[in-house]
């Protein structure tokens, strides 16, 4: 099973998307393992969006992100990582295709509701760094036994 991290933007939080876009989640039939409203300093999106720190357009960044709180969100699946880039939709929202969460709900490159971990690797420091060990939580699907049964990537 994989787990991938999810933070709901600002621009989520104050156009309240917040039960649309987790509603979106859970319909995908992905488990939520950890959530919680964080305030992250500049620091910590600093390390984050590190390999955009050099961008110009960086300190837009940084102002958008202290704008208002997030909601940062464990997600588990069999595909978890790849699903939640697909629930999502492509940076620019613009050219998000319908049916996806910034398709459906932005237009902006920036403003673009959700950010999703874009690889197995970069899903487990952003787990990390957004949730200690003990704010992940274990539960059982009730239609578990007949997930995933045998099923292969
Ligand atoms: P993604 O969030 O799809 O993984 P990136 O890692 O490239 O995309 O960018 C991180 C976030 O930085 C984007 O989701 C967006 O909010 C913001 N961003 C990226 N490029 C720009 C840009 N040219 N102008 C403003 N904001 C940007």
């Amino acid at each position: 099973m994989e787990r991938t991290l999810v933070f709901l933007k600002p621009d989520c939080l104050q156009r309240e998307l917040v039960g649309e876009v987790i509603g979106r989640i859970e319909r995908k039939g992905l488990k939520i393992v950890g959530m919680k409203m964080m305030r992250p300093s500049k620091e910590f999106f600093r390390t984050h969006y590190g390999h955009l720190a050099g961008k110009p357009f960086y300190p837009r960044i940084e102002a958008f992100m202290a704008s208002a709180p997030v909601i940062a969100i464990a997600v588990e699946g069999f595909n978890a990582v790849e699903d939640m880039r697909k629930l999502a939709g492509v940076t620019k929202a613009y050219e998000a295709e319908a049916g996806t969460i910034r398709g459906d709900l932005a237009n902006s490159i920036q403003c673009n509701a959700i950010h999703a971990s874009d690889s197995k690797e970069t899903a487990e420091k952003e787990l990390g760094r957004f949730f200690k060990k003990d704010e992940l939580v274990e539960w059982r699907q009730n239609n578990y036994d007949f997930l995933y049964s045998g099923e292969e990537k």
